[in-house]
């Protein structure tokens, strides 16, 4: 398992602050995670995902795809010679794609 951030409960009312009821379980209104995701990155990082990753310490030095690895949330792709890193999802359709 993946090393987490402290706990979150969901509390009934959608967190993107819309004010809906969501069911017990969710955080979210159907598709509003990708609106809260992209209000966050208007109200704090200027529409701007380069100030995302550099807000949080990486940048072209330190590269934040190295770090979904570490956390167990992604992986790299098992060809040698490939230094793609992706979500295990992603990794499947990239070696399909690859052919290897
Ligand atoms: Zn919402
Ligand atoms: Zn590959």
């Amino acid at each position: 398992m993946p090393k987490s951030e402290p706990r979150l409960m969901p509390t009934g009312t959608c967190w993107c602050g819309c004010g809906t009821e969501v069911g017990l379980g969710s955080f979210f209104s159907q598709g509003h995670d990708k609106i809260a995701e992209a209000a966050l990155l208007a109200a704090r990082y200027d529409n701007s995902v380069a100030r995302l990753i550099a807000h949080h310490g990486f940048g072209p030095e330190n590269g934040v795809r190295e770090a979904a690895v570490e956390k167990g949330y992604w992986e790299a792709c098992p060809e040698a010679s490939c230094n793609y890193l992706g979500a295990p999802a992603s990794i499947r359709v990239h070696r399909k794609k690859m052919q290897h």
